[in-house]
């Protein structure tokens, strides 16, 4: 099935072959070896993978081809599935943006897979339902901004990549927050350290990342003040990750139905089966694709549907995961067992911000 869009074509039977072809041989390795897919991820972009969800009017927008894509790639491995989803919110925060600059000059190169990063968005989502501080500090100085300040943790960020980022200003017309985007430059202070002490998803490409007097150019912005922009994002932001939960509670039914020939007679006594994960995936991924055609509706009852659907794809994906492992016995309890990877993976769902207390606290305010 090919799709067509304003940018890219997103074709997802490519990507189904992808994942089959090149993903699944390495899915061990990037768990086991911490290897990150790289050739992986780019060879998704050439398919359309990280462009459908961008460019056209607003009316026009659909999230749904690329959160079905990412759920494809999270049902071999949930690194790279993760990996897309911070490669789609990268190009969303910049579609999204009314900054001809960054769309003319990186855009492009991001939907194709040829620029690769990831979104620092984390620590400001948290800042902003008052959980944790805001991380990065900036200063206005000539033609932009200098910031500093330290983010624990950005994925899919190598020497030479983008993220997305937001940072507090003093002064300057008063207290407010700024979104840009950051290049990943050691020329220009900004150190990364991988950091690889993970349970799972070790092969994210995960790094600190340090700002020592970065100069963030005026043509990098995009919102300024953030709060206005952040609304018209944060759908998106949330939708597309339920691709990984899509992904994850897929695989977990497939790995259920696998071992029925040989375990059915007794697995039968377990509370859940394939067939209730099924028809609550289904529920799930049918209220996310209608979601998906409506991103930019700004809304507190679309963001509530939004928190909710995440919120389920969340805990579905953990609780499908742990019944394919008690599906599965030792069969999944080897070290070479898919089912003991997809459970340790399956919890990043539950815990990648928002993680289940945020979307909790986030549901409780609304
Ligand atoms: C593999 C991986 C990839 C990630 N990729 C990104 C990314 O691309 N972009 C991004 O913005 N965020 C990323 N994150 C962060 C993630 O989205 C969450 O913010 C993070 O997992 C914590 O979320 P939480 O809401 O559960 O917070 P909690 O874990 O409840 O609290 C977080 C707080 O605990 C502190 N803390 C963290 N580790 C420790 C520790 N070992 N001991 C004591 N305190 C600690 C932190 O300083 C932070 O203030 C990534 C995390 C992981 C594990």
């Amino acid at each position: 099935m090919t799709i067509a869009t304003t940018l890219t074509p997103c074709d997802l039977d490519a990507i189904a072959a992808l994942a089959k072809s090149d993903l699944a041989p390495i899915a061990r390795k990037i768990d086991e070896e911490r290897v990150y897919p790289e050739a992986v991820l780019r060879a998704m972009g050439g398919a359309g993978a990280y462009g459908t969800h961008i460019g056209g009017t607003d009316a026009a927008v659909d999230l749904g081809p690329a959160i079905l894509s990412m759920a494809k790639a999270s049902e071999t491995c949930l690194s790279t599935g993760f990996c897309m989803w911070c490669q789609d919110a990268l190009a969303w925060y910049i579609a999204s943006s009314d900054n001809d600059w960054l769309k003319t000059n990186l855009l492009p190169g991001i939907a194709k897979g040829e620029i690769l990063g990831g979104t620092g968005m984390s620590n400001p989502m948290k800042s902003i339902a008052e959980i944790e501080p805001l991380r990065l500090k900036g200063t206005r100085v000539e033609g932009g901004y200098s910031v500093k300040g330290l983010l624990p943790w950005v994925s899919n960020l190598s020497e030479g990549g983008y993220f997305g980022v937001m940072f507090g200003v003093e002064g300057d017309g008063g207290p407010r927050t700024v979104m840009a985007i950051a290049h990943a430059d050691a020329g220009k202070g900004v150190k990364l350290k991988l950091d690889h002490d993970f349970v799972a998803m070790g092969g994210t490409a995960t790094v600190n990342v340090q700002f020592r007097d970065v100069f963030i150019p005026d043509e990098y912005v995009i919102g300024d003040p953030a709060p206005a922009f952040i609304k018209r994002i944060r759908a998106g932001f949330v939708l597309l990750q339920c691709g990984m939960a899509a992904g994850m509670i897929r695989s977990a039914i497939d790995q259920m139905e696998q071992v029925k020939g040989p375990l059915g007679h007794v697995n039968q006594y377990l509370e859940r089966q394939p067939e209730d994960i099924e028809a609550e995936y289904d529920a799930l991924v049918a209220e996310v694709l209608a979601l998906a055609r409506t991103p930019y509706d700004d809304t507190d009852a679309l963001w509530k549907r939004v928190l909710q659907a995440r919120l389920k794809g969340g805990e579905l994906a953990v609780e499908a995961a742990h019944y394919a492992m008690l599906h599965c016995g030792a069969r999944g309890y080897v070290s070479q067992g898919a089912a003991q990877r997809r459970l340790r993976e399956a919890y990043f769902v539950a815990i990648v911000t928002p993680a289940t207390k945020h979307l909790r606290k986030m549901i409780a305010a609304l």
